[in-house]
């Protein structure tokens, strides 16, 4: 049985105060959820204070990207051991926003993959179709490569720690969501590579979450398809209401 993960990718929203407070609300809320586990995933100089903040919750902190080298005249970079010294677990790496905006490619995103896994953090490497990719039929081909190059070299025995987010990037802050058979199919093929990759047991013991305009109103139906264990949210994690609605979604 895979664990079902609601992650927030609050990214370069919120300042201090009103981190905390966010923060503050949802580790009062979420006490007593001990069936899926709750990641939040602040903009780095917000990270330390929200760590203090959720020390005593069940609530995970991430990051939003980081560097692959331990440390070094990198300006303006972020390593994993500064990750990991205020309380991080996690950090989201290849989101579509690093690969289009940033022009990350796949080969540096396998680099922070692998050094994450070295250091001790747990990747969420996201990966996903452009609308034209989609249009034009490749989206399977783009996952593959996604997934084959942004996983290349890991070992075995670290695979277990990574976890999947497939996030098609024509829905990530449009307001349009991939149908949960449509984000199903997807994953199942997600899954399938790793059949090819590794083996049917790390296929089936791996978090493929879904991300792409995840809100109160359409959690549920995502989260009944077996193929998606959990959600990648954005938007809708900025406001404790909606966040907490996501968080306590009812699969049917
Ligand atoms: C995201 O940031 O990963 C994301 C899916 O954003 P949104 O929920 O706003 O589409």
């Amino acid at each position: 049985m895979r664990k079902p993960l609601i992650a927030g990718n609050w990214k370069m929203f919120l300042n201090r105060e009103s981190a905390i407070q966010l923060a503050k609300t949802l580790a009062d809320r979420t006490g007593d959820i001990t069936d899926r586990d709750i990641l939040i995933c602040p903009a780095a100089p917000l990270l330390s204070e929200v760590s203090k903040v959720i020390a005593k919750s069940k609530i995970m902190l991430g990051a939003q990207n980081m560097y692959f080298e331990k440390e070094g005249a990198y300006t303006g970079e972020i390593s994993a051991d500064m990750l990991i010294s205020v309380g991080c677990s996690y950090v989201i790496l290849g989101h579509s926003e690093r690969r289009h905006v940033f022009e990350e490619e796949n080969t540096s995103i396998n680099k922070k993959v692998r050094f994450a896994l070295q250091e001790g953090l747990k990747p969420i490497l996201c990966v996903g179709e452009l609308l034209e990719e989609r249009e034009a039929g490749r989206t399977e081909k783009v996952l593959r490569e996604q997934m084959v190059e942004g996983l290349q070299k890991v070992p075995l025995n670290s695979i277990g720690r990574v976890t999947i987010a497939y996030e098609p990037v024509w829905a990530i802050g449009t307001g349009k969501t991939a149908t949960p058979e449509d984000a199903d199919a997807n994953q199942s093929f997600i899954r399938s590579t790793l059949v090819d990759m590794y083996s049917g047991g790390v296929a089936e013991n791996m978090r493929i979450l879904y991300g792409g305009s995840v809100k109160p109103d359409n959690i549920n139906g995502l989260m009944a398809r077996e193929n998606v264990d959990g959600a990648l949210v954005g938007g809708a994690s900025l406001k404790a209401d909606s966040f907490f609605e996501i968080i306590t979604f009812k699969a049917h």
